[in-house]
């Protein structure tokens, strides 16, 4: 068996590998989430020895004693990002360092141990050499890298376990739209919270995710594609949709202004909302983060300072949003389409990623 030794992780192949006409199949309209690639990395982490070396192995299923504390009080935390095929047929990450930070900001909200970033970055460098024929190579696919870390040990104490795992597995990932990017419509959830201050809003916790669905149902049977999250205190401020950030484009004196929700600790710091505030000004536009309440959203649709709406995030880079429907009424955005701003960031974020125009900002991660 090949095994290749790394800093961190030592590398064991899968010796069944997926045939070619097997896996080009599979991969053909892979969607989101549900198709998998053949390999996984775990790095286990003990009270006291620490984080032992990580494994590459065959992606499959895990084993896990019933008592583990992570089913029971859901020390559970994950990260998003992204490898993506380059023109010279190789495969960088987008930003990965930033996205080893914000797990290790989730674990510290949730009691659990700090990962080292160059661990992080290493497990995904060695799934994705691995597992490269599982990249996609047309323009708005990618390799989806999800890592995730789970309290293990078998403990009903209520107290921060002292045994955890770190998984890190892979997806290929279609154009999130299929048939281009179409607005959504979105409900302003006035019955549900996603976070309130001093919770976990700004940490990538499961919790958080579980406790969103049946305002994501609530969503859905308003006849909407996506919940718009409201501050918790106010319920006026607008914060994010579902598990994105998101985005207002006014019109002040000739020019566009892209407006976001400031970070108050109740809201997820999203790397594409990072990259977009970053990106901004080379881009002719102004950027602003600060507070917008529904009525301002409103308002200022209707008076025609505002021309767009838009959702953020990993998954699905950027998504307008057409109609608004709400406890205070209806509205549409920009007529129901993709306003100009929303398609030049979504563009402009792609060619970065595939390497179609130098990456000025430092942040592709060269893989293989
Ligand atoms: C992950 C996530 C985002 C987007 O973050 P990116 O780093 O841009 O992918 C936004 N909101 C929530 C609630 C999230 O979980």
């Amino acid at each position: 068996m090949a095994l290749s030794v790394l800093s961190y992780i030592d590398v064991r192949p899968s010796e069944h590998r997926v045939s070619d006409m097997e896996r080009k199949a599979r991969m053909i309209n892979p969607g989101f989430g549900k198709v998998f690639s053949e390999h996984m990395v775990t790095v286990r982490h003990t009270e006291h020895g620490g984080w032992e070396r990580g494994l590459l192995q065959p992606y499959g299923p895990l084993m896990l004693d019933p008592a583990s504390s992570v089913l029971h009080y859901g020390q559970a935390i994950f990260e998003g990002f992204k490898a993506y095929s380059q023109p010279d047929g190789g495969v960088k990450t987008f930003r990965p360092f930033a996205n080893a930070q914000r797990f290790n900001h989730s674990a510290e909200r949730l009691a659990m141990p700090q990962l080292p970033e160059e661990i992080f970055v290493e497990a995904a460098d060695a799934l994705i050499r691995e597992d490269k024929a599982w990249v996609p190579t047309a323009i708005g696919e990618s390799l989806y890298l999800r890592p995730l870390m789970i309290a293990t040990e078998a403990a009903l104490g209520v107290r921060p376990s002292h045994e955890y795992l770190f998984i890190l597995f892979a997806s290929p990932a279609g154009a999130y739209f299929s048939g281009g990017v179409k607005p959504v419509t979105v409900w302003i959830s006035e019955d549900y919270v996603r976070a309130a201050p001093g919770g976990t809003g700004f940490a990538k916790c499961a919790g958080n995710y579980a406790a969103s669905l049946v305002a994501q149902k609530q969503a859905k049977a308003k006849g909407c594609d996506q919940v718009v999250w409201l501050d918790a205190v106010h319920r006026t401020n607008v914060e994010e949709m579902g598990g994105m950030n998101i985005f207002f484009v006014y019109k002040e004196g000739g020019r566009s202004v892209v407006v976001t929700p400031e970070l108050t600790g109740t809201l997820l710091p999203g790397i594409t909302r990072r990259s977009i505030l970053e990106l901004a000004s080379e881009l002719g536009l102004g950027a602003e983060e600060r507070k917008i309440t529904v009525d301002e959203w409103k308002a200022a649709l209707m008076e025609g300072r505002m021309t767009e709406a838009f959702a953020c995030g990993t998954a699905a880079v950027i998504t307008p949003i057409g109609r608004v429907k709400s406890m205070q009424g209806d509205w549409t955005v920009n007529g129901g389409e993709t306003g100009p701003i929303a398609a030049k960031l979504r563009d402009t974020l792609l060619n970065i990623q595939h390497g179609l125009v130098p990456d000025t900002h430092g942040w592709m991660h060269e893989v293989c």
